[in-house]
């Protein structure tokens, strides 16, 4: 694709999205170029790459094939820079000047559409919702910190927004600083270039609730790790509350400290579960309702988002990214949204969820958490170190795969269909009363399933 295609592509979108939007968002992209299907942009930051993906890709692409271009996905980088380089999250090259739907806090752009009123509470994220909700109130603290955790797209950065939202509206004399724990490093970084260290920390231990979103991302950075220490005990001493979610729970994050790690469990940790089906449905049908009043007139066939809910199992985000692709299709070529077109829209998604989980990744996975060679997997030895992890990978081939005992037994160096029974019996029997072993399921089975 020429620079020229994509400058028609953009000033059809700049009519699109508005003047704002196209300045603040589509401007700064550089198109890098189109190939197989995936068209690639430099961006500033990583934060902006996200935006512009979640809010315009999917114009961005809708517009490309109309101009002939087959292009199925839009990639971002952000250019490797000299540490030197990092941008000043204040100047925050990535945010819009004051975009309608955001607002500033000390910390980062909130979004505006992450609200307690947005969220659909089901099954798998009650308790988190109801633990960020308390939090929200504002009263006295009752958990500190509140740690929410879970895989990626379950809600927990839409969590945080809705707290900060809601606290902000309900207190507003309240400093609430929002963060992900990225963002942390690089203040903490610059802040040690220009010798400003300690209007760093008085910044930081002067909120009345901070939030740090994706933690995990500190482990193994040691300098930011000890800082991040030093003022998550400022705050608790002061009793502030402090908010953190994290890909996991404390303890399983790896290269993390353990004194940070015992902090983070002191509080209410709580776990956002993968979606099930009602809890997806129920978010489609408000993104529905969103859509039909954002473009309207545009009509939605019954049954289209039972099939969506039912077969896009991944996460959230992939979910509702289908759906604002399917709106953005249907309007463009003036169609109603039926189950055909949204088979064929889709259609990558759909075959991306299809994606049977096999044996051998089992094994892979298994194998690497309980640092055993593949090959022992398969192979004879008997010893307890080995056999065990073994099977646990049975016993998952038996959960998640459809494979009949002679087939696992097969994959498993020709075992006999009896023995695979009886590891999966086995390890059925001790998860009960071996907490070490039932916290190594918990994580693999989430793993597996992401
Ligand atoms: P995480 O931070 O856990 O990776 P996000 O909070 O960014 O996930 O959620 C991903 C997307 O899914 C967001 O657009 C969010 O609004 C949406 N989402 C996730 N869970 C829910 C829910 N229960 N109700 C409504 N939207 C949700
Ligand atoms: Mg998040």
């Amino acid at each position: 694709m020429t620079n020229d295609a994509w400058g028609r592509v953009r000033e059809t979108l700049a009519t699109r999205i508005g003047k704002n939007n196209y300045t603040s968002w589509i401007e700064p992209l550089r198109l890098v170029g189109l190939t197989d299907g995936v068209v690639r942009f430099d961006v500033p930051t990583t934060f902006f790459g996200d935006w512009v993906s979640r809010n315009f890709s999917d114009h961005i692409l809708a517009l490309l094939n109309a101009e002939g271009h087959r292009a199925g996905r839009v990639e971002f980088t952000v250019p490797v820079r000299a540490p030197v380089e990092v941008p000043k999250p204040q100047r925050a090259a990535a945010k819009p000047a004051r975009a309608r739907n955001d607002e500033e806090l000390p910390g980062a752009t909130l979004d505006a559409r992450f609200t307690f009123d947005s969220f659909v509470v089901g099954k798998p994220n009650e308790l988190a919702h109801a633990a960020a909700r308390r939090v929200a109130e504002g009263g006295p603290v009752t958990f500190n910190p509140l740690f929410l955790y879970g895989g990626v797209g379950l809600g927990k950065t839409h969590l945080m927004h809705a707290i900060a939202h809601e606290l902000q509206a309900r207190q507003p004399h309240l400093r609430v600083l929002y963060l992900s724990a990225e963002q942390f490093m690089y203040r903490f970084v610059q802040a040690l270039r220009d010798k400003q260290i300690m209007d760093f920390k008085e910044i930081f231990r002067s909120v009345d609730v901070l939030m740090v979103d994706d933690v995990q991302f500190i482990a193994g950075k040691d300098s930011t790790q000890e800082e991040f220490f030093h003022t998550f005990n400022a705050l608790v001493d002061q009793n502030k509350q402090i908010v953190i979610s994290a890909d996991r729970a404390p303890g399983e994050i790896k290269d993390l400290e353990d004194r940070i790690k015992s902090r983070l469990q002191c509080g209410l940790v709580v776990d956002l579960h993968p979606t099930d089906y009602e809890l997806r449905l129920g978010i489609l049908q408000q993104k529905a309702e969103y859509y039909r009043q954002q473009y309207k007139g545009l009509e939605i066939s019954g049954g289209v988002l039972e099939f969506l809910a039912h077969r896009i199992t991944t996460n959230v985000r992939v979910l509702e990214g289908a759906l604002t692709r399917l709106f953005a299709f249907a309007s463009l070529v003036g169609r109603e949204i039926t189950l055909e077109l949204a088979q064929d829209c889709l259609a990558d998604i759909l075959r991306a969820s299809d994606r049977k989980l096999t044996i051998e990744e089992i094994q892979r996975k298994v194998a690497e958490h309980y640092n055993i060679r593949l090959s022992d997997m398969i192979g004879p030895k008997r010893l307890r170190n080995i056999a065990r992890p073994r099977q646990v990978a049975m016993y998952f081939a038996k959960q998640l795969t459809s494979r009949s005992l002679p087939e696992i037994g097969r994959r498993f160096g020709g075992r006999d269909h009896t023995t695979i029974m009886h590891g999966v019996r086995k390890i059925e029997e001790l998860m009960t009363t071996d907490s070490q072993l039932s916290d190594d399921l918990q994580l693999l089975r989430r793993q597996l399933q992401a």
